[in-house]
């Protein structure tokens, strides 16, 4: 089977390997569509990810083998697959940090979802494995993961009707968060220093979609919401500067979702007792849970979020670096490998 491999972010190669071997309680997925994920650009620029490496994680697909023991699932079974999955029994997992589980640090498809079939071991078909209503794409289910993460960041804090929350970065992450905050009747700012990204944001939706290059977003904000502040930052996008700006706007009380690593190991310098006094919370959000990509699922499948709007290009693996070059360029939101094209 064909397998893009990453060596660099200059360097993919398509190889052919055997295709993988499976146990009584696995599954093989014919892998239909692949989205490229933010974290997947990170690994490929990041020195410390070991390579070469089969990157992919946003996977939907054919179900063409079942082992003996698997009886919730049939050949032929369209899904989607998740690739790490919690034990839901741990101390973590009882506390909803599902995502900090070391069973769910531990589990992973194999190789990745850029390649032609992938083998889902036992914990991923029991509760990461979901399958899609007839009427859904492939390449809208692989939606389900990075909506799930989104969910799961939301989880985390309590969404009031008609808060102000501000989303720095308007790619793909920035505009499923805009339709789960218009959903909970809250109202979303969208920042980004792309004129296209805040040009695009404000014809899907966004009463507010500023620049930082072009405004003092600050000022900006403190108007919007008449001198008290945002009450809830999302950051898709996030380094020390982006970090400090947003004590400038937010609300005394309000809360701060990192959802995206920092490209560069950045520390930031921070006023511990604004924090305190101003009662500021800096809430950490990765990944997501079977709970979350199991509501995602089902808010695409009812056509409750658009996602056929934010798929930029589809590509077949032989494309793959040149679809990273493109989102790297921003000249595309979110491109889908199809391995079988
Ligand atoms: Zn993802
Ligand atoms: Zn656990």
């Amino acid at each position: 089977m064909k397998v893009a491999f990453c060596y660099s972010s200059k360097k993919f190669l398509i190889d052919d390997i055997p295709k993988p071997q499976i146990n009584g309680d696995e599954i093989l997925v014919k892998v239909m569509a692949c989205g490229i994920c933010g974290s997947d650009i990170k690994k490929i620029f990041d020195d410390k990810v070991k390579k070469p490496i089969v990157l992919g994680h946003e996977v939907a697909g054919d179900v063409v083998e079942i082992g003996s023991n698997v009886k919730d699932f049939k050949i032929g079974n369209r899904v989607v697959v998740t690739h790490h999955v919690p034990c839901c029994n741990c101390q973590y997992c009882k506390h909803e940090n599902y995502s900090m589980c070391r069973q769910f640090k531990s589990t992973n498809i194999y190789p990745g979802g850029f390649s032609q079939f992938i083998r889902v071991p036992k914990e991923n078909v029991s509760v990461g494995t979901l399958k899609i209503d007839k009427k859904v794409s492939y390449e809208e289910a692989s939606f389900s993961e990075p909506l799930a993460c989104c969910l799961y960041s939301l989880g985390k804090i309590n969404l009031f009707l008609r808060d102000f929350v501000v989303i720095i970065g308007l790619g793909t992450i920035g505009l499923l968060f805009y339709q789960l905050i218009k959903m909970n009747k809250a109202i979303p700012i969208g920042i980004d220093i792309d004129e296209n990204r805040v040009d695009f944001a404000k014809k899907f939706g966004f009463d507010f979609a500023l620049n930082p290059n072009k405004e003092n977003i600050t000022e900006e904000i403190l108007n919007i919401t008449k001198g008290i502040g945002a009450d809830l930052v999302i950051l898709t996008a996030v380094n020390k500067k982006i970090l400090n700006q947003s004590l400038s706007y937010i609300r005394d009380g309000g809360k701060i979702i990192i959802f995206a690593g920092a490209i560069k190991k950045e520390i930031a310098k921070i006023n511990i007792n604004e924090l305190y006094r101003r009662e500021i919370s800096i809430i950490g959000s990765y990944s997501s849970s079977p709970k979350h990509l199991s509501r995602a699922l089902k808010l695409i499948s009812h056509g409750d979020i658009d996602v056929k709007s934010l798929t930029t290009r589809r590509f077949p693996l032989e494309e793959i670096e040149k679809s990273v070059e493109l989102i790297v360029n921003r000249k595309a939101y979110k491109i889908i490998i199809e391995p079988w094209s």
